[in-house]
């Protein structure tokens, strides 16, 4: 039984305070600090009133590692989970190293000027957090997270080499708007709209971003779906521990009215991430953009649909080629009956959940910077049918993928 905090009262930070919230047994307190503390009371008021626990609330600047270790030093928690934006990582990190915290994550570091999605600034903190005693966790949501452990899950129990890998990300759901992204809109954006990159033959290949489409039909009644080939940062963490890939590539799907408005908007300069001078002011038009846009966080009421996010494997098993296929459905709907939220946000903060809950329990605990492909899978695989995110696997599905 140990504390944790939570940073980010967003979309993805409810879901983990209500996931943490229904195991007192493995979290016994929680405290949820962010940017804006009226969120983190929101939260812990529908927590209290679905799981009657009490959640502790603060207000805090990730971005300002004086400020969070004092926090840090007064409430003690035994990990971070963090679920603030990918630009708060390393403070955070830093903050944790100073405090003597353990870290969990589920987005890698992005500069702001830049949208680079790179582990580089990350993994640069091994020695430290092993000298430190501690560990820090990478990747723990979907995708990443959920995919990497698809992959080591396969490459563990179902092959002795993998040689292809496609991770296809499959939103069915439909909230009702033209255009609306289901996670942090400035977030989503930047990564869709960052050129493509794919893994092959030992380096990764540039292509025009959403340049390469094709159609995916996904089991047990989903629908078929045009899915985009896009970068994805799991391609780069995954390719280094299973050196034995030959190509990854990450797909995901996008409706037409989504693409459309995505079209203009970059047309007209909406999109971009450095700063403009506008009446005396400097403002990045992405930040614009996302204020316009709609909350994720409200979205889980008017989403209706199934996601379907999995992996395709193929490799050797006993020398002959063979192809698996793991793969999650979870219902909008389900999630919003559970959780007041909709599935990207549930799909993110289970496993982020469930990687905590491998820490505090110390079935994954091991001091440095670990991506979680790095670890175990079969703990945190039962963690998912367990927990609301049934995973399921079929060999030879017979998909005709480029
Ligand atoms: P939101 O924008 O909904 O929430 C982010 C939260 O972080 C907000 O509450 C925000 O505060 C808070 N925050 C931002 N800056 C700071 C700061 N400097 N100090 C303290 N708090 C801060 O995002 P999501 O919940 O949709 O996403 C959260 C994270 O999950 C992101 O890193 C995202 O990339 C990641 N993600 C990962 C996925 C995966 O599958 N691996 C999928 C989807 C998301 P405020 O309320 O004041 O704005």
């Amino acid at each position: 039984m140990k504390k944790v905090m939570i940073i980010g009262a967003g979309g993805v930070g409810q879901v983990v305070v209500h996931k943490c919230a229904q195991l007192p047994e493995v979290f016994s307190e929680i405290v949820l600090a962010s940017r804006t503390e009226s969120k983190c009371i929101a939260i812990a008021k529908q927590v209290k009133e679905t799981h009657n626990r009490d959640i502790a609330t603060a207000q805090v600047d990730a971005d300002n590692v004086p400020e969070l270790v004092a926090l840090l030093n007064v409430e003690q928690p035994f990990m971070v989970i963090n679920v603030a934006l990918p630009y708060q990582d390393l403070t955070i990190m830093d903050a944790c190293l100073e405090a003597g915290v353990h870290y969990l994550d589920t987005a890698n570091y992005e500069p702001l000027d830049t949208a680079k999605f790179e582990y580089h600034w990350q993994w640069a903190y091994q020695e430290k957090f092993e000298k430190a005693g501690l560990m820090a966790l990478l990747g723990s949501g979907f995708d990443p997270g959920a995919t990497n452990m698809f992959t080591a899950y396969a490459a563990k129990h179902y092959f002795d080499e993998i040689h292809y890998l496609d991770i296809i990300d499959v939103n069915g759901g439909d909230h009702g708007y033209p255009f609306a992204t289901n996670f942090n809109p400035e977030i989503n954006i930047r990564e869709v709209t960052a050129e493509c990159r794919h893994w092959e033959n030992g380096e990764f290949v540039e292509t025009p971003a959403m340049s390469t489409k094709q159609e995916f039909t996904c089991p047990d009644g989903v629908g078929s779906f045009n899915i985009y080939r896009m970068y994805h940062e799991e391609l780069e963490s995954l390719t280094k521990h299973y050196p034995t890939i030959k190509r990854a590539q990450f797909w995901m799907s996008f409706g037409d009215s989504y693409l459309k408005h995505l079209e203009v908007l970059q047309n007209v300069g909406m999109t971009g991430i450095e700063p403009i001078e506008f009446n005396g002011q400097k403002i990045v038009p992405i930040q614009l953009l996302k204020e316009l846009l709609p909350d994720p966080s409200t979205l889980g009421p008017r989403t209706h649909g199934k996601t379907c996010i999995g992996c395709v494997v193929r490799g050797i098993k006993d020398g002959k080629e063979k192809t698996v296929y793991v793969y999650n459905i979870k219902d909008h709907q389900d999630c919003y009956g559970e959780v007041q939220s909709q599935a990207i946000s549930y799909t993110t903060g289970v496993p982020a959940m469930i990687g905590a809950k491998m820490m505090v329990e110390g079935k994954w605990m091991q001091d440095g910077v670990w991506n979680i492909e790095q670890m175990d899978p079969d703990p945190f695989m039962e963690g998912m049918n367990k927990y609301g995110l049934p995973f399921k696997v079929i060999e030879e599905p017979g998909f005709e993928l480029i």
